[in-house]
């Protein structure tokens, strides 16, 4: 169905009923396009020979200017709750998946090109592509992957050698810049948006809801299917807060419940890494719990709660990095919603999902932050101390975490040294909070050194012993051990109840 053009640019956009893709062909012009970088590791998951991209028409086919054989491209109509309110149709405007790649391995992989030209779903757009933002997409997307972040990959980075206009700093002054093209690659680039918007566009399209969900299921989710057809013999039952939901009678909502433990261990991974997406509209939400979209990502430097790249979210800070998992839960909320409405998941199944969302985050998150700071056990009490001196200090929180692992838990270094190992990241505090932070490093070692010792580190047991054999020697190097006691060692009660 044509909706009315825009004004702007005489630009004719369709609204694509009953379906869930259009075929299209990239149609971006290229002239003498360059391959900038491609990723060794996503060619070995492609089976792809590193000969394969010296081919003189490597930057021609990863552009879309020639086309690939035997793939069939088209772009996906989806629809996305923006900033909170439902924004119907939107689709890929921009990205055209040139077809499903099935490996040595029998894994499926979509290639889908960023950047290739319109698409029915482009609206009042180009569908191209800028090198300064395709360069962040290609770099982040495999940093994230080596950071142990599920995510999409990027196999190729063309420039097309055309220029494309953008106004770039929202100054109504737009720049010609060069245009490029990522090949991106995913298991699937399914959304939350992929199901909400058959669920919302009324009672005629419920059926597509249940069919893509049937088929994301068979292809995706490989544990879920094989459990539906051997009668769900090993299902867990799920124990909610109100009701006991029992998972094997009802596919879709095991379904529900692992997108929402997926979409929570996600998410409790950016937060340990200080990544903040920016823009989690539900369109921007991977069904297979990936991080996708790379637009105004970006990763905390000082430690901010309140930081968002997105510079048209300050106003609201709806993305900002702290209310991540919140808009987690949210967006879960909408796609579960979508589940309810074409009536595949009852309102128990629903509230159950919610509930596993929130828990997992938290063991997730929990689980991560230990690791972080190194201890065996998850003390909320310093961790939450700790955070909220970072952000009283705006506290670098990649570089402090590296600083932390150079504390010594193994001796008595007076106070005034305690923060030696940390100057670098504590560069800029003030004296009045230098009491602050050596007052929680105290407890930070007290704590590692229990946790060393649990974990079977005794070695300064034995430095202990070497040094009481020969109790009436000086003893260079040992002196911290014939100081006054910490103050710490003064508290009651320890000899006896230990
Ligand atoms: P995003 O906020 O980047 O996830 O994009 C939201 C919607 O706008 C999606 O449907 C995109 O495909 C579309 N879109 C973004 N940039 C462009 C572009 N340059 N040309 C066409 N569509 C675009
Ligand atoms: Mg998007
Ligand atoms: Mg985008």
């Amino acid at each position: 169905r044509e909706l009315p053009s825009d004004p702007r640019t005489d630009i004719i956009s369709r609204e694509v009923l009953h379906a869930c893709y259009s075929k299209v062909s990239p149609s971006a012009e290229v002239e003498n396009p360059q391959l900038v970088v491609w990723s060794e590791s996503v060619a070995d998951i492609l089976d792809l020979d590193s000969k394969e991209f010296e081919r003189p028409d490597f930057p021609f086919l990863f552009s879309g200017a020639s086309s690939l054989k035997g793939g069939l491209s088209y772009a996906q109509c989806y629809g996305g709750h923006q900033f909170g309110m439902w924004a119907g149709q939107l689709g890929d405007g921009r990205a055209i998946t040139l077809g499903e790649l099935l490996n040595s391995k029998s894994q499926r992989w979509e290639l889908q090109l960023k950047g290739a030209g319109k698409t029915p779903y482009s609206r009042f757009a180009d569908g191209l592509a800028v090198l300064r933002s395709s360069i962040r997409e290609f770099l982040c997307s495999e940093a994230m992957h080596s950071l142990g972040i599920p995510t999409s990959r990027a196999l190729s980075l063309v420039t097309t050698g055309k220029f494309v206009s953008r106004d770039m700093f929202y100054d109504g002054n737009p720049k010609d810049e060069p245009g490029a093209i990522v090949c991106r690659v995913a298991p699937s680039f399914l959304r939350f948006g992929s199901f909400q918007i058959h669920a919302l566009r009324g009672k005629e399209d419920l059926g597509i809801v249940r069919t893509l969900a049937d088929y994301t299921i068979k292809h995706h989710f490989p544990r879920i299917e094989n459990m539906s057809k051997s009668d769900g013999l090993s299902f867990s039952t799920g124990e909610g807060n109100n009701a006991v939901v029992d998972l094997t009678s009802n596919k879709y909502a095991a379904w529900l419940v692992e997108v929402a433990e997926r979409t929570a261990s996600l998410i409790a991974r950016w937060q340990g890494v200080g990544f903040t997406h920016g823009v989690l509209n539900t369109d921007n939400m991977s069904i297979l719990g990936l991080t996708i979209d790379y637009g105004p990502f970006g990763f905390l430097d000082a430690f901010d709660p309140s930081f968002t790249p997105n510079t048209t979210d300050i106003p609201g800070r709806r993305y900002c990095f702290a209310n991540q998992p919140d808009i987690g839960s949210w967006n879960i909320g909408q796609f579960a919603s979508a589940l309810s409405t074409a009536q595949l998941i009852n309102k128990e199944e629903f509230n159950y999902a919610m509930e596993r969302y929130g828990t997992k985050l938290m063991d997730d998150y929990q689980a991560i932050m230990t690791k972080k700071v190194g201890l065996l056990k998850y003390n909320k009490e310093l961790i939450g101390e700790l955070l909220n001196n970072m952000a009283v200090d705006k506290v670098d929180y990649t570089n402090f975490f590296r600083l932390l692992s150079n504390i010594r838990t193994d001796s008595n270094v007076p106070d005034e040294e305690l923060l030696v190992p940390l100057k670098a990241a504590l560069l800029d505090i003030g004296r009045e909070r230098r009491e602050a932070w050596t007052s929680w490093v105290k407890r930070y070692r007290a704590e590692s050194a229990i946790d060393m010792a649990e974990q079977g580190d005794f070695r300064e047991v034995r430095r202990l012993l070497k040094v009481m054999e020969r109790p009436y020697d000086e003893q260079p190097g040992m002196e911290r051990y014939a100081r006054l006691p910490p103050a710490w060692a003064y508290r009651p009660g320890d000899f006896f109840f230990s």
